[in-house]
């Protein structure tokens, strides 16, 4: 497995993971400027000690850079929504939290939006949502609660046979009723519970009974399982500030990698859901359905984030007027007033979909760095899979460890 080497380096990266912990504590109660200076001065101590360290290999380069990279852009981020005198530009803090161009490539996303696939998702709703039966009835429940064992031998076949499971895997699978779930689905990694929530089924009546399509269903355990759950696991040899802990995935920048894998996952499923579906009872159309349907929802996403930006843009910086400029930028007067009238976030409101929003562009570029240097058909082979599951990494590092762990492995 992959170790640290200097001593010194072994020693941060434990107080490191720790302090993500007060780091989290801190989040939850960012408006008590006291709880800032405890931060801060353990922060600036972290540091310090980091720049200090001589590195024994690459792999311990590899980590320390991620130590850095995690506390300076948490830390940045706190500064944006704590300090008065933040001194960045909107655009410039978010494109350094993000990578270069990434606040332009959200301004693209808001100026031609795919008001086409829109369109058409709408149409082709229409008449599904009215057949709909309540998810609340005991019969949709009943029929929900048949496809448990199904799904579960499904994930973990699938997930063992592409190197995301341990061959000695085990979960449990738990349904949740819609009064206490909503449509949360979620994965207890010290459980290895499953709770699926009761709105991964579409329920419909057919010849005198209910019938539950469950391809939300396969989309939230792939998500959950093959994403976090593997993750997880894969992460837990790791040093100790790569692990997947609770505190961990709430750094800033590894938000991004945590729901990036996870959202790479979830793509795999509507494959799977094609070569299964007089198994399961879909259609292919049902498949484009729950895919495009995603697809919007993440474009969606990046449209809220950039409408937050702006917000904020104004509030920071004087003789700037947003509802101008997204009427000049998307000529849609109507989406220009809902703007100005209905949308009520700024970044803070859209910080916590960070990870979901820019996951699939930060997995991209880990992608794009793989496939230049091992070629397309290695992208779809097992021991890549095992390799991008390595430990919680900022997306500032993610591309150049996982062409690291790749090279040490071959
Ligand atoms: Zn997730």
């Amino acid at each position: 497995m992959f170790q640290i080497l200097n001593k010194q380096l072994a020693n941060l990266d434990k107080k490191v993971g720790d302090f993500y912990k007060l780091s989290g504590r801190y989040f939850g109660s960012l408006i008590n400027i006291y709880g800032r200076q405890i931060y801060k001065k353990e922060l600036t101590n972290l540091l310090k000690e980091s720049d200090n360290i001589k590195t024994e290999s690459k792999f311990d380069e590899l980590v320390l850079r991620n130590i850095q990279s995690n506390l300076n852009l948490n830390d940045m981020v706190i500064d944006y929504f704590t300090n008065p005198n933040f001194s960045l530009p909107v655009k410039d803090f978010f494109n350094k939290l993000s990578g270069e161009g990434t606040f332009e490539y959200l301004e693209e996303m808001v100026k031609s939006p795919p008001w086409n696939k829109r369109w058409q998702q709408l149409e082709k709703r229409q008449e599904k949502d009215y057949a709909r039966i309540n998810p609340f009835t005991e019969e949709a429940q009943k029929s929900a609660r048949e496809w448990l064992p199904k799904i579960k031998k499904d994930i973990l076949d699938f997930g063992k046979s592409e190197g995301y499971l341990p061959w000695d895997f085990d979960m449990s699978i738990l349904l949740i009723p819609p009064k206490d779930g909503t449509e949360w689905s979620n994965w207890n990694p010290k459980t290895k519970v499953f709770n699926l929530g009761s709105y991964g089924f579409e329920f419909f009546p057919e010849n005198g009974r209910v019938i539950a399509i469950p391809t939300e269903a396969y989309r939230v355990a792939f998500h959950e399982v093959l994403g976090h759950g593997a993750h997880q696991i894969h992460s837990e040899k790791m040093p100790y500030s790569l692990r997947f802990t609770e505190e961990v995935g709430s750094i800033t920048p590894t938000k991004s990698i945590t729901e990036g894998v996870a959202i790479n996952a979830e793509k795999r499923c509507y494959n799977f859901l094609r070569q299964k579906l007089k198994e399961l009872g879909l259609s292919e159309e049902k498949i484009v359905l729950l895919e495009e349907g995603n697809d919007l929802e993440q474009q969606s996403k990046m449209e809220q984030m950039y409408y937050a930006l702006i917000k904020d843009k104004e509030v920071k910086e004087k003789d700037f007027n947003s509802y101008e400029h997204i009427i000049r930028l998307t000529q849609n007067p109507i989406v220009a007033k809902i703007f100005k009238d209905d949308f009520k976030g700024s970044f803070i409101d859209v910080w916590r979909t960070i990870g979901h929003t820019l996951g699939p562009i930060h997995y991209q570029r880990m992608l794009n760095k793989v496939k230049q240097e091992a070629g397309k058909e290695y992208l779809c082979s097992k021991e890549f899979h095992k390799t991008t599951l390595n430990g919680v990494w900022s997306w500032e590092v993610y591309p150049d460890a996982v062409s690291y762990m790749i090279r040490e492995k071959a």
